[in-house]
């Protein structure tokens, strides 16, 4: 008990309480922001969560939504899985669950997108349910207390590190606000590298401090060298707007906008002549784009067509959008800065693009 008594006092002065998902016991919003914050920094997420919450208030309005109109809201947040699933997850609470996001956690972790630690912190968050969260910084607050050796993406290390996370929970009365602590300390004194234990609230029994041995723990996969995967895109302008595709539903960018994709330089000149190009695309700099698993290393090519006539293109998933619109499009980052810069280059060239980089 003395660890939660511990986090608890440091939360009362030290920790977060101004984050606009905080102050909630409603399910819905903690489970966006949940949702929102893996993989995510909170930094990010805060420019992201009031939009999406004007857009999709409650869970029927979201059940309600076309996916299209999800992926828009979400578009720059990256890992879009995410945002599939949580519209599947409102889709189910909607439908089997009248809106109410069920309860206890376990019936939580059963919905799409939730996993066990998500579903123990809004069960945590809204119904002060003793169920203990373990994200990867509780993880590695846990297996340096407790000098919990291992790779925690080990079945053994994990048990170990749930068992721990489990036997330090308070009661229930206090469980938002150890829940928020756990996660404040994790995120801002014991951090991944240089944490600051002289500042720590649970300095006092911490075995890898004791030992001199923090940043041995948690032990360290050897992360195998991310693949790279090459790939051309055509940026084909028409006056003052740009030829996009909507991806397929599976694969990278899922159902999101983007510029044709070619795996090799001839079928992208195929594709400019077929659409009028008087001369081969220009390419512009590489540029890299960094996935979970893999880094996409792409060539954007330029090709300016006439005006005029601006036919809606053959393929179906092809459409012209329009440079002023690029903001607010369904288009992933990587995608929306490179088009950014070719407005841009638009723009300081008189629309004569000669700069584009
Ligand atoms: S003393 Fe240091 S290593 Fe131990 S829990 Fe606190 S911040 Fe982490």
């Amino acid at each position: 008990m003395e660890f939660a008594r511990a986090l608890l006092r440091w939360q009362r002065t030290h920790g977060r309480s101004d984050l606009p998902w905080q102050g909630t016991r409603d399910p819905y919003r903690v489970w966006l922001s949940e949702i929102m914050l893996q993989q995510t920094r909170v930094a990010t997420v805060l420019s992201y969560y009031p939009r999406f919450l004007d857009r999709f208030p409650d869970v029927e309005t979201l059940a309600a939504a076309p996916i299209e109109s999800v992926l828009q809201s979400w578009a720059g947040l990256g890992y879009y899985a995410r945002a599939r699933l949580a519209h599947a997850c409102a889709k189910t609470v909607a439908a089997e669950y009248g809106g109410a996001f069920p309860r206890p956690a376990a019936e939580l972790a059963r919905l799409p997108g939730i996993g066990r630690s998500t579903a123990a912190a809004i069960a945590a968050f809204c119904f002060d349910e003793r169920a203990a969260i373990l994200d990867a910084n509780v993880r590695r607050v846990l297996a340096r207390r407790y000098a919990i050796d291992g790779d925690p993406a080990q079945r053994a290390v994990a048990d170990a590190l749930w068992a721990v996370a489990e036997s330090l929970l308070p009661g229930r009365r206090d469980m938002p606000r150890y829940t928020q602590a756990i996660m404040d300390l994790g995120a801002g004194i014991c951090t991944a590298r240089k944490p600051r234990c002289d500042l720590c609230p649970v300095q006092d029994g911490c075995r890898a401090y004791r030992m001199g041995r923090v940043e041995d723990f948690p032990a360290r996969r050897k992360a195998a060298p991310r693949p790279v995967r090459s790939a051309h895109f055509l940026v084909a302008l028409r006056g003052p707007h740009v030829l996009v595709e909507q991806r397929a539903a599976d694969g990278i960018w899922g159902g999101l906008l983007s510029l044709p994709e070619h795996p090799e330089v001839r079928a992208l000149r195929r594709h400019a002549r077929s659409l009028g190009a008087a001369a081969p695309p220009t390419p512009l700099a590489p540029r890299r784009h960094a996935f979970t698993h893999f880094t996409l290393a792409f060539t954007p090519h330029l090709v300016r067509l006439d005006p005029e006539p601006r036919r809606a293109p053959a393929d179906g998933a092809l459409r012209w959008l329009a440079l002023g619109e690029i903001e607010g499009a369904a288009l992933p980052a990587p995608v929306l800065a490179l088009l950014r810069a070719v407005r841009d280059d638009a723009a300081d060239a008189g629309s004569g693009l000669a700069g584009t980089r």
